[in-house]
């Protein structure tokens, strides 16, 4: 995908069309794939926008946002701490010295990867006394580089998260193959959403994995056509993010 695809959005009416034709395309996509279109929802991902742009996006509806960085999320939650319905997703790789600023004010976390992690988010969210959502990523690419647990180590971990009364696990999440290949991509795709299934059947009692978090601007029609719930998507509805993707995953 071409970044340049995507203009700048500047006014709060940009914002608040491109977010209209987004979700048009979700509803699409469902009815496309026999689903309610009531069972995907749409994260919109706020990553290098600043904290007054995000006030348009405020002010166009959103909700709830997606960041990929802690301390980039963390600063913009302080900066827009009176927008007291605002709620923060944090979608990238997180370490653990770092747990202590998502337990403080994340209403959701999509990259839990180990029991370590999920092990020093718990205890830090107990000190604030506060709950996370929590999604674990899997890395269905393959590509080493990629953030988030193998596959064959899902099982293990989800059956230990039931030891975590602060996080409710709620599902997985993956970042698909950047490819032009789309069968290559919905394969990562079609991988989360099998994995979902069997690892609901070794879920510790009361874990429901409902959500599967799949699909960007790029992809999220094909993420729906095999699944999603939840489609993370920042330049569709912003515009072109001026740091190159590396800026925020590991290549
Ligand atoms: C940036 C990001 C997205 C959104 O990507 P877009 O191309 O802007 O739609 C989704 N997921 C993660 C983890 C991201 O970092």
């Amino acid at each position: 995908m071409n970044n340049s695809t995507f203009p700048q959005a500047e006014t709060i009416e940009h914002i608040r069309q491109n977010l209209a034709t987004v979700r048009q395309r979700i509803d699409q996509a469902c009815v496309q794939a026999g689903r309610d279109p009531k069972d995907v929802r749409l994260l919109p991902v706020s990553k290098t926008h600043s904290a007054e742009f995000l006030r348009l996006a405020y002010a166009a509806g959103c909700r709830m946002l997606g960041e990929n960085k802690i301390q980039e999320a963390y600063q913009k939650w302080q900066d827009l701490e009176d927008l007291t319905d605002l709620q923060w997703s944090i979608i990238g790789h997180l370490q653990t010295n770092k747990a202590r600023y998502v337990a403080r004010f994340a209403t959701e976390f999509h990259a839990l990867h180990s029991l370590r992690l999920a092990q020093v988010l718990d205890q830090r969210l107990t000190l604030e006394d506060r709950y996370l959502d929590v999604l674990v990523q899997v890395n269905t690419s393959g590509e080493k580089s990629k953030y988030g647990i193998a596959p064959e180590d899902a099982p293990e971990l989800i059956k230990q998260l039931g030891q975590f009364p602060r996080l409710r696990v709620r599902g997985l999440m993956t970042l698909a193959m950047l490819s032009d290949d789309s069968e290559a991509v919905r394969g990562c795709f079609i991988q989360l959403r099998e994995l979902r299934d069997s690892l609901q059947a070794i879920a510790p009692e009361g874990m429901e994995l409902k959500e599967l978090s799949m699909g960007m601007s790029g992809d999220f029609e094909l993420a729906i056509a095999e699944g999603a719930t939840i489609v993370r998507i920042g330049q569709a509805i912003f515009g072109a993010r001026s740091q190159p993707d590396s800026y925020y995953w590991p290549q």
